[in-house]
């Protein structure tokens, strides 16, 4: 893997030189203490070192709206919506997004591949960079390293004077071709940063724990917290369900058929033709999203679909944890099948 320095002072340059070559996103300050990732206008507003965006880039594929069609009753005739198809290069992305992404791509080929969402991915490129873990992430308890380089083109790991750049991918090098500047790798150790935030159990025994924990009073518990926002299923950077819609205008002739996100928290999420609903309590909710990321696609892909970045926690209304969640069913799980002490405050019978 060839290796590169690339000092603070140089990055303005360095941005500069990928705009020339697409269309960069990259995170920016937000209010006083949240970061977005948006197009770079100016270098010297993106910031490299953050916690976590509000929303993952998976914003850029699966947009929050998005027109699929407009059509005509007169003629029964339709047109797909229009999709951009330049090269966007995403700047400054953590590997548990990148990871997501990854996830995503999985989700939208499987059975029949989602044209919108991969012509959207299409023609992408991912520089990603490290980042210190904060209380809310855990991404390395669901196997994924802060320097987990799958699917980027460049990882820019953080030294005492700027970025040892890391060339990944044919891309990253056909990228940073012609930028000149960049000074020979320092020999510096990669720092391991410890997660302060953990799952109990390796992410591939939580199939195992899932498999007992359906009737866990745990559900009922956290339903007297919540309060259905969805805003869990918001910010998730794996969540991709979406609602679609036919919008007619006064003509009653013309209309659009539109998508927007969906979130498995909402009452209506799961509510049918007749009044009923599939998932009517907060309880069966909960377990719904939970289970959706440890045990439904974990069976599977053998892996958790959870990327582990905090923000369904760190942005909960109610201040629910998911790690609290998971670690809740691993100590029932032990308390009732391994015979081991359980944690304080929750009542094993009721598994
Ligand atoms: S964000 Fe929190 S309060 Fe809102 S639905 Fe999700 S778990 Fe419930
Ligand atoms: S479930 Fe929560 S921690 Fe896991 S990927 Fe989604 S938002 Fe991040």
């Amino acid at each position: 893997m060839k290796k590169y320095q690339l000092n603070n002072e140089q990055l303005p340059s360095f941005i500069d030189h990928l705009k020339k070559q697409g269309t960069v996103f990259a995170p920016h300050k937000k209010g006083d203490a949240s970061f977005s990732f948006k197009k770079v206008e100016d270098p010297n507003t993106v910031i490299l070192d953050y916690n976590r965006t509000l929303n993952s880039i998976k914003k850029y594929f699966l947009p929050p709206r998005e027109q699929l069609l407009s059509f005509s009753k007169r003629d029964n005739s339709f047109q797909k919506g229009f999709i951009e198809k330049e090269k966007k290069i995403f700047l400054g992305v953590h590997s548990y997004d990148m990871k997501a992404v990854l996830k995503l791509d999985y989700n939208f080929t499987q059975g029949n591949p989602e044209e919108n969402y991969l012509l959207h991915r299409k023609n992408s490129i991912f520089v990603g960079v490290s980042f210190t873990p904060d209380e809310f992430h855990f991404s390395q308890s669901v196997g994924i390293p802060v320097h987990n380089t799958e699917g980027f083109d460049i990882y820019l790991e953080k030294n005492t004077d700027g970025y040892t750049v890391k060339i990944i991918t044919e891309k990253g090098e056909k990228l940073i071709d012609g930028f000149d500047t960049l000074g020979k790798a320092k020999d510096i150790a990669t720092n391991y940063t410890q997660f302060k935030n953990k799952l109990k159990y390796n992410y591939n025994r939580l199939p195992e724990v899932f498999e007992q924990s359906w009737n866990a009073a745990v559900w009922e518990e956290i339903s007297k917290k919540c309060v259905g926002c969805g805003t869990c299923n918001l910010v998730c950077p794996t969540c991709y369900c979406f609602d679609v819609e036919d919008n007619l205008d006064l003509s009653l002739q013309t209309g659009t058929r539109d998508r927007s996100w969906d979130g498995c928290m909402l009452n209506s999420f799961a509510a049918v033709a007749g009044g009923e609903n599939f998932r009517k309590t907060l309880a069966e909710r909960q377990r719904h999203r939970v289970y959706r990321k440890f045990k439904y696609i974990s069976d599977i892909t053998g892996e958790p679909w959870c990327v582990g970045c905090g923000r369904c926690t760190a942005y909960c209304t109610a201040g629910i944890s998911i790690v609290e969640i998971v670690n809740q069913l691993c100590d029932i799980y032990e308390q009732k099948y391994l015979n081991r002490p359980a944690m304080a405050g929750l009542n094993a019978e009721r598994l």
